[in-house]
C-alpha cells in the first residue's frame, strides 16, 4: 500500500507513546510513576465540570458555528485581551478541540509548499509535524540554556530569510519552561517586520508563571498583531486536557479561513464543551490562582531534589509544568536513560530528544504530580542514576 509523504513522515508525540509503553507495564502488575505526559494528576475544578454536565442535560449537544458559540468567542476575546494588554475583537477568535488545531490549521493557512518555517529545538512536536504536513521546510533553532532556553539568537539571525514565511515561538515552553525575554521577542519582531513573515506564539502555558512573573507577548509590540498568530486553550490553565477546548486569535482576515478549515475537518467544537470554557472564563479564578501557587512548591521541590543528585544539574523553569534537567554527564543518550528510568526504576519521563536534535543531553520531567510522588520519584532516580555513574 502506497501513503503520502505528508502522512509517512509522520510520527506519534513522544509522550503518548511512553504513556503506552508505562500502562503496559502496570498492566503486568509495576506501579510507575508518571512524569511523561503533560498533564495535571487533578480532576478539572468542579464548578466547570458541573457546568458541562449541566449543559449536556440542559440539551446543548448539538452543532454551533464552526468558530465556535458567539458568548465564548466574546468572553475569550475580552479576557485574552485584558491579559495581554491587547483589543481583541470576537471575530479574531476561532474556537477549536484543543490548541492543537489552533497550530495545525493557521499553518495550513499561511504555509505554501517550499516555504520555511522557523521552531524551536527542543520544541513541541506538533510544530515539526504539522510545517511537514503543510509542505514547508522545516528550519529548527536550537535554544540556548544559558540564555533561558530562548533561541539561540546568532544562529536565528543566521537561518532567517526572505523564503521565511513563518515564526513558531512558544513561551513559556514546553520541554523547557523557559520563558523568552522581552529582548528577545523584540529582536525577533524586527526581523519577523523585515522579512515579512506571519508568527505564531503558543502561548498555552502563559497563565502557568511562577515568582509572579509576566510573560509578554510578541503581539504586543508594535505593528505585530496584524501578523501574529496566538494560540491558547483550556487544556493546562483549567486542568481540561480531556475535553478539547482551545483558540487562536488572528487578523480576522485569517480567522475567517482557519474557520472554514474547521468547517470542513471537524464541524466544530463540542458544545457542551464550549459552556464550559464560558464558565471556566468567566467564574472566579481563585482555584486556578492556587494550583499555580501549589506548582510553584512542587517546581521548588523537584529542580533541588534534582540538583542534589551527583551529575544532574537542573534549572529552574519560570512557566509550564516542566524540569528539564541536563543530564549529559551520565555520557548516555537520553532515549536510553528514560528507557532504563521506566525499566528499572519505574519512573516514566520523556528524553529530550522526543522534542528535537537539540533536546539530546536532557530529559523531561512533569511535576504536575503530587509532592509524595515528587520525592518517590526523586529517589528512585538518585539511586538508579547512583548506579549509572
Ligand atoms: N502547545 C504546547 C506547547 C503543548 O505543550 C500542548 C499540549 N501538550 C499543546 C500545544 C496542545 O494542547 P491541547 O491539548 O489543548 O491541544
Amino acid at each position: 500500500m502506497k501513503f503520502s509523504k505528508r502522512v509517512t513522515q509522520l510520527s506519534a508525540e513522544g509522550a503518548y507513546v511512553m504513556m503506552e509503553r508505562a500502562q503496559a507495564l502496570e498492566a503486568q502488575g509495576r506501579e510507575i510513576i508518571h512524569m511523561e505526559i503533560g498533564q495535571p494528576d487533578f480532576q478539572t475544578y468542579d464548578h466547570i465540570r458541573l457546568k458541562g454536565a449541566w449543559a449536556i442535560a440542559e440539551g446543548y449537544t448539538r452543532y454551533t458555528p464552526s468558530g465556535g458559540i458567539p458568548r465564548l468567542r466574546e468572553v475569550i476575546a475580552q479576557d485574552a485581551g485584558l491579559r495581554r494588554g491587547l483589543q481583541i475583537r470576537p471575530d479574531q477568535v476561532v474556537v477549536g478541540p484543543g490548541a492543537k488545531p489552533g497550530l495545525f490549521f493557521p499553518t495550513l493557512a499561511v504555509i505554501e509548499p517550499g516555504d520555511e518555517v522557523i521552531y524551536p529545538d527542543p520544541g513541541f512536536p506538533t510544530y515539526a509535524a504539522m510545517i511537514n504536513v503543510a509542505g514547508g521546510i522545516p528550519v529548527a533553532v536550537p535554544l540556548k540554556e544559558e540564555n533561558n532556553f530562548s533561541f539561540d539568537m546568532e544562529v536565528f539571525d543566521q537561518l532567517v530569510n526572505d523564503r521565511t514565511r513563518l515564526i513558531i515561538l512558544n513561551t513559556p515552553a514546553n520541554p523547557t519552561g523557559g520563558v523568552i525575554p522581552l529582548g528577545d521577542l523584540q529582536h525577533i519582531a524586527q526581523v519577523a517586520i523585515q522579512h515579512d513573515c506571519w508568527v505564531m506564539s503558543d502561548e498555552i502555558y502563559a497563565r502557568l508563571v511562577y515568582d509572579g512573573l509576566k510573560v509578554p507577548s510578541i503581539a504586543t509590540l508594535p505593528a505585530m498583531a496584524e501578523r501574529t498568530i496566538i494560540v491558547d486553550g483550556f487544556s493546562k490553565t483549567y486542568a481540561m486536557t480531556g475535553w478539547r477546548l482551545g483558540f487562536t486569535i488572528m487578523p480576522v482576515e485569517l480567522a475567517g479561513r482557519v474557520e472554514l478549515l474547521l468547517n470542513h475537518s471537524v464541524g466544530c467544537t463540542a458544545s457542551f464543551t464550549q459552556i464550559a470554557g464560558i464558565e471556566a472564563i468567566t467564574a472566579s479564578q481563585e482555584r486556578v490562582e492556587a494550583v499555580v501557587a501549589e506548582y510553584q512548591l512542587r517546581r521548588d521541590r523537584i529542580v533541588s531534589g534534582l540538583n542534589t543528585i551527583p551529575g544532574v544539574h537542573c534549572q529552574k523553569p519560570q512557566g509550564a509544568f516542566y524540569a528539564f534537567p541536563n543530564i549529559t554527564s551520565f555520557g548516555m543518550p537520553a532515549r536510553e536513560l528514560a528507557q532504563q528510568l521506566l525499566e528499572q526504576a519505574n519512573v516514566a519521563v520523556l528524553p529530550g530528544t522526543d522534542f528535537g536534535q537539540h533536546g539530546e543531553g536532557y530529559l523531561r520531567l512533569c511535576f504536575a504530580i503530587s509532592p509524595k510522588n515528587i520525592d518517590r520519584a526523586l529517589e528512585r532516580i538518585a539511586e538508579f542514576l547512583g548506579k549509572v555513574i
